[in-house]
């Protein structure tokens, strides 16, 4: 696809958050929406993983570390034929399998996340399986910010280092909120690609809402061999919705019918900005 198809294809996932969120009346929207252009840009464009082909060993893997940000990526594997587009109306609904966290129930999805500070050590032993296969798979593992506050972070990153996984390409959502406000207030995080480094990995620092930047990224990092890799990826938390950005308070809730038509027409413009420009 072409960076503006991707764009594209971003905004119509956004929108398919809200939906999600107005109609269940929970989610974490915020971080659902910051983390959007990322997880579009690996779906779409950077990860060779297929609905068809789904358990091929040689895939590669996703793991959701910041699994509370569930609604976009359930919007990803509807719209890529993992699931069916029905199925999103059970979000959050008795019963269901789309609950608020990943679930491996859920075709494409390859483990149970939501337990902050564990998806990194996960994709390190998927990452480290691959390499004692031989295995072409890469492993790629979205983390929240608030989440570096674990220290189990740390130990995997460790682990990471030691063992040269550069099939692991570690991505932190950095929209600098987390659930009780900024995270320099909560545990201060800073000198982030400084601890990252030190820690043994090639670190790139990006616009993480910047579909081109996105993109250029995965094209560097895949050059890098030898240690893993860290994009840092400076987000906003709620992007795309001008009342919910950068605000603490989006960071888990639901949407009203008002808000819901304001965050709808916002996508919407935005989306025919994107298809006459
Ligand atoms: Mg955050």
């Amino acid at each position: 696809m072409t960076t503006v198809e991707l764009e594209r294809k971003a905004v119509e996932i956004r929108m398919g958050i809200i939906d999600l969120v107005h109609a269940s009346q929970v989610g974490h929207v915020g971080g659902a929406l910051s983390s959007c252009d990322i997880l579009t840009a690996l779906y779409y464009q950077i990860m060779d993983v297929n609905s068809c082909d789904r358990t091929n060993p040689e895939r590669d893997r996703f793991v959701l570390s910041k699994g509370h940000c569930v609604e976009g990526y359930y919007c990803i594997l509807a719209d890529k034929g993992f699931i069916e587009k029905e199925e999103l109306a059970s979000f959050c609904q008795f019963g269901t399998r789309l609950i608020a966290h990943p679930d491996r129930r859920v075709p494409g999805m390859e483990i149970n996340t939501g337990a902050l500070g564990h998806g990194l050590s996960a994709a390190c032993g998927m990452a480290k399986a691959a390499k004692m296969l031989r295995r072409k798979s890469r492993v790629f593992v979205m983390m929240g910010d608030g989440e570096q506050g674990e220290g189990s972070i740390w130990e995997a990153a460790m682990f990471a280092s030691n063992y040269c996984l550069d099939n692991l390409y570690g991505i932190l959502d950095r929209n600098r909120l987390q659930i009780s406000g900024p995270t320099e207030e909560v545990m201060r995080l800073e000198p982030l690609k400084e601890k990252w480094t030190a820690f043994g990995f090639h670190v790139e620092e990006i616009d993480g809402n910047d579909m081109e930047q996105i993109i250029d990224v995965f094209a560097r990092l895949a050059e890098i061999q030898g240690k893993p890799k860290l994009i840092l990826a400076n987000t906003i938390k709620g992007k795309g919705v001008s009342f919910m950005e950068d605000q603490t308070k989006w960071h888990h809730g639901g949407l009203d019918d008002h808000l819901y038509q304001v965050a709808r027409n916002e996508l919407l413009e935005e989306l025919r900005g994107l298809e006459n420009g």
